[in-house]
């Protein structure tokens, strides 16, 4: 049996030639190749100043830092996200406030952000989900009116265009995460692209034990962190960015590809959509169960047995445990936001599935769903 994994990261000769170069080099962390890194990613997207880091959890956990938020602060931000968005806004001392998000594109809902905003909050960290930028217009125009900093969770979303404005380069700063599910990987890994100098500084010192920007041992300004980028990841990096253009376009490919196949069915299954003046870029392939009654997690064990990995994508944050504990956050709180956790699943996503391997996942898909409906019938 054919199996099909959830992702697997695109690895060429050229990660291989430049890993191994680094390691002729013996120059493993601190050295030139982060800083080639990060002059290219920069480039990329069209930003002043990039900070290479070990995580795209340490870099949000540092743009927060950079930006002053901490204890007694409020940040807005979404509950339909990987943890690490909400848990960042928590390491700072301050209080993720979650509002609904969007149910067609599972993106903050700019209307319900104005609601949220009370004397404590400083900032909306804006989570850019699965590969396609929120609603930016409305969400900056409010931040400017209500005197708000703005940071980008663009860890989904990496060269994805809102009007052809590049996702991360709208707020104070922008965060990337190079994890090998991403479109781009450095194994662990993330980066912080900004156009303001001294938030870069603020960055750069606070990943290197904050320490000043010379490198003086003599002097730390403030308690920093190991957040550092080592070279061989920064290699990898490297070699990953130089096929960007082509690893996004494959993934843009495939995932026309899953659309074709299964928007045949609407009353099975709900195809992702593409807010107007979005381009996507594909973190992930996520289909919503459309039939009423057709409980996820069955079709999600059922794909397993066929060789198809499948995933919930994404469980509400605000419903983990601790976060109920922490915050009193109950079922109903953000009825959207659940609605969509309670029905999505990603499908295989990753360069070398063919329009045969779609197909037949597709497929398989949408006969379990009916299976099950029919099934449930008798
Ligand atoms: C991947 C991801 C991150 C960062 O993850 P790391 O594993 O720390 O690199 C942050 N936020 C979102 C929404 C993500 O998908």
């Amino acid at each position: 049996m054919t199996t099909y994994p959830l992702a697997r990261p695109y690895i060429t000769k050229r990660e291989y030639e430049l890993v191994k170069h680094v390691l002729d080099s013996r120059i493993l962390s601190l050295g030139p190749i982060v800083q080639k890194f990060e002059a290219a990613f920069a480039k990329r997207i069209g930003v002043r100043y990039a900070c290479a880091v070990n995580s795209g959890t340490s870099g949000l956990h540092l743009a927060l830092l950079a930006a002053g938020i901490g204890r007694g602060d409020e940040v807005i931000t979404s509950p339909f996200s990987f943890i690490a968005s909400a848990n960042s806004v928590i390491y700072t001392g301050a209080r993720p406030v979650f509002v609904d998000v969007d149910a067609s594109t599972g993106n903050m809902n700019p209307k319900k952000i104005e609601r949220a905003i009370t004397t404590k909050t400083k900032a909306i960290l804006v989570v850019h989900i699965f590969g396609q930028p929120a609603n930016m217009k409305p969400i900056m125009a409010l931040a400017r009116r209500k005197h708000l900093i703005v940071i980008e969770d663009a860890c989904e979303s990496l060269d994805a265009t809102y009007h052809r404005k590049k996702a991360g380069t709208f707020g104070q700063s922008g965060v990337f995460a190079f994890y090998p599910n991403k479109q781009m990987t450095t194994g662990e890994g993330g980066i912080v692209v900004t156009n303001s100098q001294k938030i870069y500084d603020s960055i750069a010192s606070l990943r290197n034990q904050g320490r000043d920007k010379d490198m003086n041992w003599l002097n730390h300004r403030s308690i920093g962190y190991n957040y550092r980028l080592d070279e061989l990841s920064a290699a990898v990096g490297l070699a990953q960015l130089e096929k960007l253009t082509f690893l996004i376009r494959e993934r843009q490919k495939i995932t026309q590809w899953y659309t074709q196949e299964l928007r045949q069915r609407p009353d099975l299954v709900t195809v992702p959509a593409i807010a107007p003046g979005n381009t996507h870029t594909w973190f992930v392939y996520v289909v919503r169960i459309a039939r009423a009654g057709v409980p996820r997690d069955a079709i999600i064990k059922r794909l397993g047995t066929q060789g198809i990995s499948s995933k919930a994508y994404l469980p509400s944050i605000h419903l983990f445990e601790v976060y109920r504990k922490m915050f009193h956050s109950k079922p109903g709180d953000f009825p959207i936001s659940e609605d969509i956790s309670a029905r999505s699943l990603a499908l295989p996503l990753y360069l070398g599935l063919t329009r045969k391997d779609v197909k037949f996942i597709a497929r398989t898909l949408l006969t379990d769903i009916e299976h099950y409906g029919t099934h449930v019938r008798r």
